[in-house]
């Protein structure tokens, strides 16, 4: 496992993460939301991330099944990590906002026809 930190653009929300070490498996998702927010997801189980500051800076975004808590900075906007409704034991945290990058394995997440595409997953 290695250690990663990260966060949003004007740094309130802070984070680290611990990470398998060799290419760490992404998921590049097309649904509605990460479509616009180019969002890229790495999936950490939620005892491997410690939120180390921000809490009080995020805010709270619901659509849909309502199921994914979408957490973004009220500050400056970014969206650094949330909880999925694909894993509810884990986070997601954007491999876009790592402070150094890493190298990753990305797959494609059909998330337009997200029940087939979350069943593929297992
Ligand atoms: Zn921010």
């Amino acid at each position: 496992m290695v250690e990663v930190s990260g966060g949003c653009h004007c740094k309130a929300v802070r984070f680290t993460a611990r990470l398998p070490a060799g290419p760490v498996p992404a998921l590049d998702c097309n649904c509605s939301i990460c479509a616009m927010t180019g969002f890229l997801h790495i999936i950490v189980p939620h005892s491997d991330f410690t939120l180390k500051s921000g809490a009080d800076a995020l805010a709270s975004y619901r659509f849909g099944s309502g199921t994914a808590e979408h957490l973004f900075c009220s500050r400056c906007g970014v969206k650094s990590y949330y909880q999925p409704r694909s894993h509810p034991e884990a986070w997601s945290v954007n491999a876009h906002c790592l402070d150094a990058p890493i190298d990753l394995a990305v797959e494609q997440f059909d998330g337009r026809d997200w029940e087939q595409a979350r069943a593929a997953l297992d």
